[in-house]
C-alpha cells in the first residue's frame, strides 16, 4: 500500500524544496559538478536523505519515463553524476558517518565525501582506506575500487566494505553483504553505480598514527635518471612505505629553488606509515642516487595527509582525464614520461603516477569485481585549465600522453578515471570473463537498465 503511495507521489510534494527544478534558485548551484566541462541540466534535482526517500523517487522517475543519474560527490571526470533532462538522485544531504571506534567501523551515508569520513574515524586513531583528495565522494570512489595512500598497506577502499545498504531500480531496499545479495555484493566492489544506489556504506577500520612525508623536486635534465632510480627503489619497499609521482610545473612554494619554479620538474614523494622513528632511514636511499634540487620533509597527522591534494585540483576548472596502468617504468617509459611532461600545455596541468601492488593484489582476483588488481604502475595525465576555448588543446596533450606510454602498458584501465570511451567500451577496463559476470549481475539487478548514466554494464539481451 505504501509503495503504491509512493509511486505516485511527484518529488516535488515528496521532498518539497528538496527537490529542485529549472528556474528554482538553487538549480544552477545545485547542477554543477566538479569538473566544468559537464554543464547538464537535469530535470528535477532530488536532494533524498534516506533510502526510503530515493526509493520513492526512481518509482516516480520510471512511471514517468524519465532517465536517472545518481550524484554522489560529484567528482566524477566523466561528470556521469547529471544528465540532461534526468532526474538527478542528489546523496549530498546523506552525508553523516558514526564510528564504532571498538568494533573498528564506520558506517557512512551514500553521499558523504572523503573528509566526512576522515573527521568521523581520525579522531579515534582510525581511517578507512581511500583516495588522496578530501573532496571528493566515497560513493564513486569505493564502487570503482579506491586506490589511496594505504593501498599498498592495506587494500582498496572497497576491501574495506562489510556491507552496503543498496535501494535497486525498483525501489526496493536491500543488504548486501558476504553473507546477503552475495551477488550484488561481488559486482559493488569494482563495478561502479550500476547496481543500485547505495545510501549506506558499512566499511571496516585501521589504526592509523603520524605519517612522515618527504617530497623532493627535481629539474627536468635529472628527471629521467630520477624516474629510474624511483621505480627500482619503489618496486623494492615495505608494505609501509607508499611512493607517488609527479610531472608538472613547479609551484611557487618556499622549499622549491627560484630556479626550478613555473617550470615543469619532477615531484617525487615517499609517505611511510610504519613508526615514525624508522621513516627518514627508510626513505633516504629514494634521495640518495639522484639529489633533488629542493626537499619537504615533515611529519603529518593521517587527516593532514588526505587533506594535502585539496587545493591543486579545485571545483569549477576544466578538466581531462585519461590513464592507464604501467607494467614497468624502463628507461624508455621514462623518457616518454618526461617527454611529455615537457611538451604540458598547462600550467595546472600534471602527469600523477604511483606504484601499486603490496595489498591490492593480495585479495583473490575473484573476490571482488575489481580488475587489474595486478598492476604494477597507475599513470594519469590529468589535464586542467579554465578557458573553454582551450578544450581540444589540454584533452589531447592528456590523450597523447597515454598514447606515448602503449609500449609499457598493462592493459585495462581504472574506471574511475575514464573520461573518454575506451576502446571496447567497459568490457576493455574489465576484461572479457569478468565483464560476462558483471553483465549476469545487472541483468539480475537492473535489466532495464535504468542506472545507465555512469561506465555503463548494459544487461546481457534476452
Ligand atoms: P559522482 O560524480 O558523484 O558519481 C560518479 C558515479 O558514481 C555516478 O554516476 C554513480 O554511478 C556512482 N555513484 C556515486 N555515489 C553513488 C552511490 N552512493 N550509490 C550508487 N552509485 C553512486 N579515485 C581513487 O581511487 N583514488 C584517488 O585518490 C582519487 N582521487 C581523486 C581526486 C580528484 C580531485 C578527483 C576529481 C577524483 C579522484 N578519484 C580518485 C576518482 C574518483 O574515485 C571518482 O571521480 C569517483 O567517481 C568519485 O566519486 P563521487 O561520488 O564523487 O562521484
Amino acid at each position: 500500500m505504501r509503495e503504491r503511495l509512493l509511486k505516485s507521489i511527484s518529488p516535488r510534494s515528496l521532498l518539497g524544496d528538496r527537490a529542485i527544478c529549472p528556474g528554482d534558485e538553487q538549480y544552477d548551484i545545485q547542477r554543477r559538478v566538479w569538473n566544468s566541462m559537464h554543464n547538464r541540466r537535469p530535470a528535477v534535482i532530488a536532494q533524498c536523505v534516506n533510502a526510503d526517500e530515493v526509493g520513492a523517487v526512481l518509482r516516480w522517475a520510471r512511471s514517468e519515463g524519465l532517465a536517472v543519474s545518481v550524484r554522489g560527490g560529484g567528482h566524477n571526470v566523466a561528470g556521469s553524476a547529471v544528465a540532461d533532462n534526468a532526474v538527478m538522485i542528489d546523496l549530498a544531504l546523506m552525508n553523516s558517518v558514526d564510528v564504532d571506534p571498538v568494533a573498528m567501523v564506520a558506517v557512512a551515508g551514500g553521499g558523504a565525501l572523503l573528509r566526512d569520513l576522515d573527521a568521523a574515524t581520525t579522531t579515534h586513531g582510525l581511517a578507512c582506506p581511500a583516495g588522496v583528495v578530501s573532496h571528493t565522494g566515497l560513493g564513486g570512489l569505493t564502487l570503482g575500487g579506491g586506490y589511496g595512500w594505504l593501498a599498498r598497506k592495506w587494500g582498496l577502499t572497497c576491501d574495506h566494505l562489510a556491507a552496503a545498504e543498496v535501494v535497486l531500480a525498483d525501489g526496493a531496499i536491500v543488504e548486501a553483504s558476504p553473507t546477503d545479495h552475495e551477488d550484488l555484493f561481488w559486482a559493488l566492489r569494482g563495478g561502479g553505480g550500476n547496481f543500485g544506489v547505495v545510501t549506506r556504506f558499512t566499511l571496516r577500520l585501521r589504526n592509523v598514527g603520524p605519517v612522515v612525508h618527504q617530497t623532493g623536486v627535481y629539474a627536468l635534465a635529472t628527471a629521467y635518471e630520477a624516474l629510474v632510480a624511483y621505480a627500482g627503489f619503489a618496486e623494492e619497499q615495505q608494505l609501509d612505505l607508499h611512493t607517488v609521482g609527479a610531472l608538472k610545473i613547479a609551484g611557487n612554494h618556499e622549499w622549491i629553488p627560484e630556479r626550478l619554479r613555473g617550470k615543469p620538474a619532477l615531484f617525487l614523494t615517499a609517505c611511510w606509515f610504519g613508526p615514525p622513528s624508522d621513516g627518514p632511514d627508510v626513505i633516504a636511499p629514494l634521495f640518495r642516487s639522484v639529489p633533488p634540487g629542493g626537499r619537504l620533509d615533515q611529519v603529518l597527522s593521517y587527516a593532514s595527509l588526505q587533506a594535502l591534494g585539496d587545493y591543486s585540483e579545485p571545483a569549477g576548472n576544466r578538466y581531462f582525464t585519461k590513464s592507464c596502468y604501467l607494467s614497468d617504468i624502463t628507461s624508455a617509459a621514462a623518457i616518454a614520461l618526461v617527454n611529455a611532461s615537457d611538451e604540458i600545455t598547462s600550467p595546472l596541468s600534471s602527469i600523477d603516477f604511483e606504484f601499486l601492488r603490496g595489498a591490492i593484489v593480495d585479495v583473490p582476483d575473484g573476490e571482488s569485481a575489481v580488475p587489474n588488481r595486478d598492476a604494477p604502475y597507475i599513470v594519469t595525465a590529468s589535464a586542467q585549465w579554465t578557458n573553454a576555448g582551450e578544450d581540444e588543446t589540454h584533452a589531447q596533450w592528456s590523450r597523447r600522453t597515454v598514447d606515448s606510454l602503449v609500449p609499457w602498458q598493462h592493459g585495462g584501465a581504472y574506471v574511475n578515471y575514464v573520461q573518454d570511451a575506451q576502446g571496447e567500451g567497459t568490457t576493455d577496463i574489465y576484461g572479457e570473463s569478468r565483464y560476462r559476470r558483471l553483465a549476469a549481475t545487472k541483468s539480475l539487478y537492473d535489466p532495464e537498465n535504468v542506472f545507465r548514466h555512469n561506465q555503463n554494464i548494459p544487461p546481457v539481451e534476452t
